[in-house]
């Protein structure tokens, strides 16, 4: 097809995500898949039971802008029982296409030219492209292995009157790290007095190990006052695929999210939030939600001792770090590549999350697999 000549992209540093490209090597190699992040197990037959009857319903046409009602209710019990807080289902819930849609709204809705956004590192990569984007400048503070926990002098150091916002995102992807309630109140410190935003990730909210309370910023009311927090429904329901997820913020903030989420995608799916609503009655679905993947992990981990690679168990997300330096001092990247089409296991190399490409020597393994799948995965790996 003939091409206009001058395009002159937006994102001129940006490649495909490594989302997409470490999973299309798995699949092109046969190799067992632990790089992109999401469950090999279905979701609960309930749920997609309750789908199938608001799709029958009939159920099958536009939902009102910010979310279907009775979803934006049960998602502000959820906050108010689980974190104490109260948000307002009318004014401050909006149901999103996943979180990656919530973090790119709530960015544009508040970042202008030359503004400064503090981004922790490695951080999800959805993130810089989306502040960039929006004339945003990212200011990196970078956390370093193996606890990569936050320097909170460093941040201290960076914020000026050009500190626009601050992203934080506990549970942690890529490296498990939680935040601690000594953290919260730093960050509160911080920023007492500004105008600092706040955008909270908060999509592994309910996958948190060895009986640790999720420090969601909505149990900080003057955290909360100024945070966008994003959740996500593919990670508390294994359903990665039906891209659905909620922003909660005050009321002004949450109308300026709304101006610009109405002309992104102006609402979503129908049936999946009546059913989401519904299912969300169950509360144990998701409490039980930290056990059931601290015994994945533990499985995963277990297999795992004598082999060559050295591992800090992750405190949260369905995410573990695995330190190689003990067999190769190849590229983080290079043996992404070399463990997929040689031993067949697809992970995912940490350095594309920081902007330095700082390389660690560690890569990433979603342990949200079947046991078998497990099993069969560290034993490949045991043996390299
Ligand atoms: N933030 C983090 C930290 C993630 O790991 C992900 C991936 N699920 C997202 C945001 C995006 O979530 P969603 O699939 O709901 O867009
Ligand atoms: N959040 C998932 C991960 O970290 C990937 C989501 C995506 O592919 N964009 O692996």
């Amino acid at each position: 097809m003939p091409e206009l000549t001058a395009i002159k992209s937006k994102l001129p540093n940006v490649g495909t995500t490594i989302f997409a490209v470490m999973s299309k090597m798995a699949q092109e190699e046969g190799a067992i898949n632990l790089s992109q992040g999401f469950p090999d197990f279905n979701c609960d037959e309930g749920l997609r039971k309750l789908v199938a009857k608001y799709i029958d319903g009939p159920h099958n046409q536009y939902a009102p802008m910010p979310g279907m009602l009775a979803l934006r209710e049960a998602i502000a019990r959820k906050t108010e029982k689980l974190y104490g807080a109260n948000y307002d289902p009318e004014t401050e819930v909006t149901v999103t296409a996943g979180a990656t849609q919530a973090i790119y709204t709530a960015i544009a809705a508040t970042i202008r030219e030359g503004d400064e956004v503090i981004v922790f590192e490695p951080a999800y990569d959805c993130y810089v492209p989306s502040i960039e984007l929006h004339g945003g400048k990212p200011v990196y503070v970078s956390l370093e292995p193996p606890t990569y926990k936050i320097d909170w002098s460093r941040v201290r150091k960076l914020i000026n009157s050009r500190t626009r916002m601050i992203m934080i995102n506990t549970p942690h992807n890529p490296t498990g790290m939680i935040m601690t309630a000594a953290d919260m109140k730093e960050l509160q410190k911080i920023t007492a007095g500004t105008d600092i935003i706040i955008l909270s990730d908060e999509v592994y909210e309910h996958i948190i190990f060895e009986g640790e309370q999720h420090q969601s910023v909505t149990r900080y009311p003057e955290l909360a006052k100024r945070s966008f927090v994003i959740s996500s429904f593919g990670k508390i329901y294994h359903t990665t695929g039906w891209k659905m997820g909620y922003c909660l913020a005050p009321a002004s903030l949450s109308q300026e999210f709304r101006r610009i989420h109405q002309f992104v995608v102006f609402s979503v799916n129908t049936p999946i939030q009546l059913a989401y609503a519904e299912f969300m009655k169950q509360e144990e679905k998701y409490l039980e939600l930290p056990a059931f993947f601290q015994k994945k992990r533990d499985i995963f981990n277990g297999l795992l001792t004598g082999s060559r690679f050295q591992l800090t168990p992750a405190g949260g997300t369905y995410f573990q770090l695995l330190d190689y330096s003990r067999i190769t001092d190849e590229k983080d990247t290079d043996f992404a590549i070399r463990l997929t089409k040689e031993h067949g296991i697809a992970s995912i190399p940490i350095s594309v999350f920081y902007h330095n490409k700082a390389d660690h020597k560690m890569l990433r393994f979603c342990f949200a697999k079947g046991e078998q799948t497990l099993q069969e995965a560290a034993s490949r790996l045991c043996k390299i």
